[in-house]
């Protein structure tokens, strides 16, 4: 899954090229072994495709809105490449190729059913997110020249509902894909991206906005609404 995709990368065009040719030539490689990986790796394939398909434009609009507050730290950089792997690299040639069959593990139908239910509650709040974040969106941790604090749409609820819809993707992921390595990694990966990067950027937010993210975070939850 290309949820952590490169498109805001200041990688040359020729690379990002290259990158695309070999990412389309796994999904062709997994589609062609369609019998293998079944309708969840098919789902899970779709789902991939369609973050890229979500993100892009949010992608190509932030470009113009210049950083000026940039704390991507070598634990960020380490973190999100964990993420590049687990919910990437990871599936997309397992799937593709079969690399990793020795750790397969068998599901019941329903197990799979459950897993693309998941996923197509993660594409809605992953779309979601992104809409009502526009500009002020960022693959890592960054404050943007003219970064307003959003607190309309889904973010009326939750501070993090990308990170929610990431956790979807993430706990269907084993289901589409059974795989101990293939499916199940990214449950690590984002475990850790979660603890350790919610916690920063609610300070950074803090160090930018003040008491106004102080006042949108008590009326909010982290990934799940606030009852009381
Ligand atoms: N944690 C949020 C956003 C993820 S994108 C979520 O899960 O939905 C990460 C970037 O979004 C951060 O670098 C920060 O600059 C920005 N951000 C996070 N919450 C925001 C908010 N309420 N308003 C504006 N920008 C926000």
């Amino acid at each position: 899954m290309t949820v952590v995709d490169q498109s805001t990368s200041k990688r040359p065009l020729v690379g990002q090229l290259l990158a695309m040719a070999i990412y389309l030539g796994f999904v062709g490689l997994a589609l062609w072994r369609w019998e293998e990986i079944g309708w969840g790796g098919l789902v899970w394939l779709a789902g991939s495709l369609m973050t890229s398909v979500i993100r892009a434009p949010y992608a190509k609009a932030i470009i113009a809105n210049t950083i000026v507050d940039d704390r991507q730290d070598t634990g960020e950089k380490i973190l999100l490449a964990g993420m590049y792997l687990g919910m990437g690299l990871l599936p997309t040639v397992h799937l593709a190729t079969g690399l990793f069959s020795f750790a397969e593990y068998h599901l019941p139908s329903w197990a799979t059913a459950l897993g693309a239910a998941l996923h197509v509650l993660f594409l809605w709040l992953f779309w979601r997110s992104h809409a009502d974040l526009g500009r002020n969106w960022s693959v890592t941790l960054e404050i943007r020249d003219e970064h307003e604090l959003v607190t309309h749409g889904v973010y009326t609820y939750i501070r993090h509902p990308m990170y929610a819809a990431i956790w979807l993707a993430a706990l269907a992921q084993p289901l589409l894909v059974p795989n101990w390595i293939a499916g199940c990694m990214v449950l690590v990966a984002f475990s850790a991206m979660y603890l350790v990067r919610a916690p920063l950027e609610e300070a950074m937010m803090r160090d930018k906005f003040g008491q106004a993210y102080d006042d949108y975070a008590q009326t909010t939850g982290r990934l799940l609404p606030r009852v009381i």
